[in-house]
């Protein structure tokens, strides 16, 4: 079973063959056919799964079809992350894996310049990672605007609740365009997750490993 036979495209699986990458992991093999259909996924996994790559790329190649320009301010995708280590290394995968699609990405989180923040978003972005605090202070300022997003992830949510980012969470999704295709990771499950997650999501496909 190759990338391609899970339905990616050319240029998708060359960045992937340009990292060494030929074998999909169980999620991936589990979370890409689904997702390239634009449903909701709800991915019960730790992090070392290739969750990232799971979401990732079939994302971008959702954004690549759709061939939808992005306008200033606006993101077409949003990646919400709990820590800014954690942000920074989806930034880094999103421009590696979209390496060969053409898709901007910005990361966005707390203790760097809100100015720099303001300037990579000015043109809007294809991709936007960031932790919620930072990313509701400049929605707030105008500086960001989630009104055409197409696809929301929420990454690791068991430890943003955890970090106290319920509110800002639901805030930020109350913002979002109903129509939108939203996936939900969490290495655990505990009740208030489940409650989240049934809030966020529509008719998802469950993925556990
Ligand atoms: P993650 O669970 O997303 O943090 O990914 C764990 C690590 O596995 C990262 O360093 C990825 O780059 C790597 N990885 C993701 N998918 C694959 C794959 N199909 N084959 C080999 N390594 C992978």
């Amino acid at each position: 079973m190759s990338f391609a036979h899970l339905g990616l495209a050319e240029p998708l699986v060359r960045a992937l063959e340009a990292k060494g990458y030929t074998t999909p992991t169980p999620i991936q093999k589990q979370s890409i056919p689904t997702l390239l259909e634009g449903r909701d996924l709800l991915g019960i996994a730790q992090t070392g799964t290739g969750k990232t790559a799971a979401f990732v790329l079939p994302s971008i190649q959702r954004l690549v079809n759709e061939e939808k320009r992005v306008l200033p301010t606006h993101c077409r995708m949003l990646v919400l992350a709990p820590t800014r280590e954690l942000a920074s290394q989806i930034a880094d995968s999103a421009r590696d894996y979209g390496k060969f699609s053409k898709m901007s990405v910005a990361t966005v989180f707390g203790g760097t310049s809100i100015n720099k923040n303001r300037q990579d978003m000015a043109r809007g972005v294809d991709i936007l990672v960031a932790t919620p605090g930072r990313l509701l202070d400049l929605i707030e300022q105008r500086f960001v605007s989630l009104a055409t997003l197409e696809i929301l992830v929420l990454d690791e949510a068991d430890q943003m609740l955890d970090l106290g980012f319920i509110h800002a969470l639901r805030k930020i999704v109350r913002m979002l365009p109903k129509q939108r295709q939203t996936l939900f990771f969490s290495a655990t499950m505990p009740n208030a997750i489940r409650e989240l997650a049934d809030q966020f999501l529509k008719d998802p496909v469950t993925v556990k490993v």
